[in-house]
């Protein structure tokens, strides 16, 4: 073989390692509210013609109460999905390679603006803050620091209501993961909670954090959960919402690390992942509305997986698209059936453009 040859080969399988190397994200996912039974149609259409066509292989489904739960019924929302309705999900994901994901929110997002959520409905005593009443009219900011109400996590009975609900979703969604939500908790350790006052707000947060993950464990199964509170909002210049302004942010180094870190950034392409990744977490970054944030991420994930040693590189696992709206107002929009506000139609566009990016050769 003489010297140009050589040089020639030397260039292809460099030119091989770098593509197999940015090519190999193993989570493209999309995040979005499961459907309701009505809209479960074309969302199967949507996975089929949009998801599948563009290799996405994770589907994160906030589910919630959204099923038709027969361990704790008083639990599912009216016009729930039903078993036979799941399965239809299940199957199709299944058969394109599909991961999917459901997601309960534990902890925190147990009510949103004027409207409680079933659990704390049905078990009131699970508050962490029963004497903040809900408001008629919500406004943020508010005199009780009201975002979302928290259940306590030192109540001993909630953990057999809310892991029925967990371990019923997984074997129907046949999952391997769960979602547990765990973002924005701002009512944590209460001083007026009988059973959290005084306690540490990063122990109550990764006790929480662990008893979750440990429960999946015992069926080899693995937690997921947003990373805001483990970032430290102040010292970051973060803020409140993607990161902690309540001390819960210290959690990171106690939490078991094979806990699966969604990092979220909206406005900006924050680097997080690469603070998530050397403290020993695998990262997936999540964009939402702004198809410019979407790209930077992207280039920045691959950026760090490429110039990462082994260990490192490993951690980064990709990317998931984020959408906040339900899904059949996604579709609509996405399919441009109705009038949309540019900012409506933010995370359609950041969509199409996270994949155009992810599946650049
Ligand atoms: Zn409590």
């Amino acid at each position: 073989m003489n010297f140009r040859n050589i040089i020639a080969i030397s260039l292809l399988v460099f030119t091989l390692q770098v593509q197999a190397q940015e090519a190999s994200f193993e989570v493209r996912g999309f995040c979005i509210a499961a459907p309701k039974s009505k809209g479960l149609p074309a969302f199967l259409k949507f996975i089929e013609q949009e998801l599948v066509p563009r290799k996405v292989n994770t589907l994160l489904l906030r589910v919630d109460f959204n099923y038709q739960y027969k361990s704790r019924p008083e639990l599912r929302d009216e016009d729930a999905l039903s078993e036979e309705a799941v399965k239809q999900l299940v199957t199709l994901c299944q058969k394109n390679g599909i991961n999917l994901i459901p997601q309960i929110n534990l902890l925190g997002h147990q009510s949103w603006a004027e409207t409680t959520y079933n659990l704390l409905i049905k078990y009131p005593e699970f508050d962490e803050t029963p004497h903040v009443k809900m408001p008629e009219i919500y406004e943020w900011p508010n005199e009780d620091g009201l975002y979302c109400k928290s259940y306590c996590p030192l109540h001993p009975e909630v953990h057999g209501v809310v892991f029925d609900l967990v371990d019923e979703i997984m074997e129907v969604f046949e999952a391997k993961d769960f979602h547990a939500g765990m973002d924005e908790v701002f009512f944590i350790g209460d001083d007026k909670c009988p059973r959290c006052s005084g306690v540490d707000k990063a122990e109550l947060f990764a006790g929480e954090v662990t008893k979750i993950r440990n429960h999946l464990a015992q069926k080899n199964r693995k937690l997921w959960i947003w990373g805001d509170r483990l970032l430290n909002g102040k010292l970051t210049g973060l803020g409140m919402w993607e990161a902690s302004m309540n001390n819960t942010h210290r959690a990171i180094d106690i939490i078991p690390k094979d806990v699966v870190i969604c990092d979220w950034h909206y406005e900006r392409a924050e680097p997080t992942a690469a603070y998530f990744a050397m403290k020993g977490f695998q990262v997936i970054t999540c964009p939402w509305n702004k198809p410019e944030v979407a790209r930077q991420q992207t280039a920045d994930l691959k950026t760090l997986k490429l110039h990462s040693n082994k260990t490192l590189s490993e951690k980064y696992l990709g990317m998931i698209q984020t959408v906040w709206s339900g899904s059949e107002s996604f579709m609509e929009v996405f399919h441009e059936e109705i009038e949309a506000s540019e900012r409506q139609k933010g995370s359609a566009k950041c969509f199409i453009a996270l994949f155009e990016e992810l599946n650049q050769k």
